[in-house]
């Protein structure tokens, strides 16, 4: 009897599985599993636990945006590499990111420790993590990365582009998650504890620009905004607060990023909307 293997991948598929080469380890063979974009942990932070509203998360794609259930997923890595990208990274940092509760732990730990650099009045705080052995810098470092660049390797958009262009730095980032290699000199990772409760929970993957030589991405969670820069002139003011390479391995905790993520949002939202009226005027 013939191997019914189109029927077996059929049925793996079903089982939210399939047979192929991971992204990450790059075995070829092997069960992938239907990897998040953004965690599925970041889902369960986005679930309004009131009963008072829509429980499903308020997401923003790049097109635009839509109150939905859906999870951006598709088969990329092996259970090994899902497993890697838990441990050094999601666990901790999902744990300490703000709850649906409101309780917020890594708010907690750096509300007892010191700022290196706070003036009255100032709606931002400096905290240098080297001297807060409870902030887990390398979980807050690995799982930037893993989300960044899993942005730069699918379709994740809509009309099927890749939202996160890594350049030739795409391989030094596959390696730095497979533990091979040191994160890229030529990048720059900022991490920003949000202080404010206007928007806690708005949520939106990897988006950015490119230029003179720099790309810039960014993406927020409930509690934090991760911005990553790449390329080979990274300015001195972009590299001094990355949570790896500068002085101390600051935090930066601060009221100002919500204004401006608030705008974003309100930006992705005319861009969605445009985008709809443009379909609909082409039928
Ligand atoms: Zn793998």
């Amino acid at each position: 009897m013939q191997y019914d293997l189109e029927g077996r991948i059929r049925t793996m598929k079903c089982e939210g599985a399939m047979v192929g080469k991971c992204r990450l380890c790059l075995q070829d063979g092997v069960i992938l599993k239907r990897s998040h974009y953004l965690p599925a942990g970041v889902y369960r932070l986005l679930r309004d636990t009131t009963g008072l509203s829509n429980p499903n998360p308020y997401q923003l794609t790049g097109r635009g945006s839509v109150q939905t259930s859906k999870q951006q997923r598709e088969f990329l890595l092996c259970n090994d590499c899902e497993q890697r990208l838990c441990k050094q990274g999601e666990n901790w940092v999902l744990a300490h990111a703000k709850q649906p509760t409101g309780a917020f732990a890594l708010e907690s730990i750096l509300s007892k420790a010191t700022p290196s650099v706070y003036e009255l009045g100032n709606p931002t705080k400096l905290y240098e993590t080297a001297l807060i052995p409870e902030v887990n810098r390398d979980a807050l470092l690995y799982f930037a990365a893993s989300v960044f660049w899993r942005g730069s390797i699918h379709g994740w958009n809509d009309d099927g582009s890749v939202p996160v262009n890594l350049y030739s730095y795409k391989e030094q980032f596959r390696r730095f998650l497979m533990g091979d290699l040191p994160f890229p000199r030529s990048a720059s990772l900022w991490v920003i504890v949000r202080d404010g409760e206007e928007i806690s929970q708005l949520t939106y993957a990897p988006s950015g620009l490119s230029r003179f030589g720099i790309t810039m991405y960014r993406f927020t969670i409930p509690g934090f905004v991760f911005m990553l820069s790449v390329g080979r002139k990274i300015p001195e003011r972009l590299r001094q607060y990355c949570i790896l390479r500068g002085a101390g391995n600051p935090v930066v905790q601060t009221t100002i990023a919500e204004p401006w993520l608030m705008a974003e949002a309100r930006e992705k939202l005319q861009q969605g909307m445009k985008a709809r009226q443009n379909r609909q005027g082409g039928r």
